[in-house]
């Protein structure tokens, strides 16, 4: 065996995004005891950081050791007990996800379902937790990364909270891109990723849970069917004051890189954060109308770190990301389920999302666009 020296890609698919030289040099320092004092030191800042980031006072609000998915789990396992009604919102991959999870959980989900590439319609939802007073969750997803398409979670979070459910929402690819206002909405629980918006490396969920989910999570009368990711044992490790407890070992240089990624996104501002990817947003479906090309998703529930793009007749679609990542060294993604084929996936999340990684995605997609033509 060798050591592996990847090339260098300019990453504008679904996720991972572009990593920033900064969050990769911090993941290259010294690595410390995950029970060590100044470790927690860091620990106790990454809480504090993603508390803002969320926007909220929540004292539950830590990463999750894996994926965006354990952090899917993670809400899911501790928030549903054997029966439970939850009303799952589906448009697109995520939602059925969120359903597969519900039944590993014992739950019951009821499902309200809307045609990929369209925003879930409010009214639909209310009439489906109408008609089943019983539900105890709603879940929904906010930033829909198989289509591009922004959920107004305020609306179904007031919604959730009219009809006396808990709201778990997925905030993968919206944390970081878009406003997410945790307490403001009233979510209860929420889980994200670090490798999209957050522009890390992948492996971390920053999750957050109100009070009136740890309630729930208090008067469980079942055990959690996941050990890892069982709260009641996780919260010892990332609350206890002083006396923390080993539940399992933190992934500790991953959490130098998630933290040097606040400090990253503070220095900017969230608001300017969030600014600059509707900026290169704009840039991009300009440059796109240019070439011809439009956008699947309707202008007002377009997310701006997602972009789909019609992909036009005639035009091989995979030959045309392969030119992109072989000749340029861009990724860009494919369409899922009833949308392979149709649609491009453009993501500027995070360090993605800048003029300079624009122009260079328009003009390589043009050139891989041409290539096509020419053979
Ligand atoms: C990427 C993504 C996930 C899963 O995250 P992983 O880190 O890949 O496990 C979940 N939900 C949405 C909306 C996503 O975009």
């Amino acid at each position: 065996m060798q050591s592996f020296h990847p090339e260098k890609r300019l990453l504008m698919g679904p996720g991972p995004s572009d990593v920033h030289q900064r969050i990769l040099d911090a993941m290259a320092r010294p690595t410390l005891g995950h029970l060590d004092p100044d470790f927690q030191g860091l620990m106790e800042e990454i809480k504090t950081g993603l508390k803002d980031l969320f926007q909220t006072e929540n004292s539950l609000t830590y990463p999750v050791s894996a994926p965006g998915s354990a952090g899917m789990e993670t809400c899911f396992v501790n928030l549903v007990e054997e029966g439970d009604k939850v009303v799952v919102v589906k448009n697109g991959v995520f939602g059925e996800r969120m359903r597969q999870n519900v039944l590993r959980s014992g739950g019951d989900p009821v499902m309200v379902e809307f045609d990929w590439g369209t925003a879930p319609d409010i009214s639909a939802v209310e009439d489906v937790l109408k008609q089943n007073p019983d539900a105890k969750i709603l879940a929904f997803v906010h930033a829909e990364t198989s289509t591009g398409v922004c959920a107004d979670a305020e609306a179904l979070c007031a919604l959730a909270q009219k009809y006396g459910c808990l709201s778990i929402v997925d905030a993968v690819t919206s944390l970081g891109g878009i406003p997410v206002r945790v307490d403001e909405w009233g979510v209860d629980a929420i889980y994200s990723g670090s490798q999209k918006c957050l522009s890390c490396t992948p492996g971390l969920s920053p999750v957050s849970f109100s009070e009136a989910a740890l309630e729930k999570i208090r008067n469980r009368t079942s055990m959690v069917r996941s050990w890892f990711l069982d709260l009641s044992l996780v919260m010892d490790y990332w609350e206890g004051d002083g006396g923390r407890s080993y539940h399992h070992t933190a992934p500790v240089n991953a959490l130098y890189g998630l933290h040097e990624s606040l400090v990253m996104l503070f220095e900017e501002g969230l608001e300017a954060t969030w600014e600059r990817h509707r900026v290169s947003h704009d840039m991009l479906v300009s440059g796109l109308a240019d070439m011809g090309l439009s956008m699947f998703v309707d202008e007002a529930v377009r997310l701006p770190q997602l972009n789909a793009v019609t992909i036009p007749d005639g035009v091989d679609e995979a030959a045309v990301r392969g030119r992109m990542l072989n000749d340029h060294g861009i990724e860009i993604g494919a369409g899922l389920g009833p949308l392979a084929g149709k649609i491009w996936r453009i993501g500027l999340m995070g360090n993605s999302a800048r003029p300079e990684s624009v122009d260079r995605c328009l003009s390589a997609l043009e050139a891989s666009m041409a290539a096509g033509h020419n053979s």
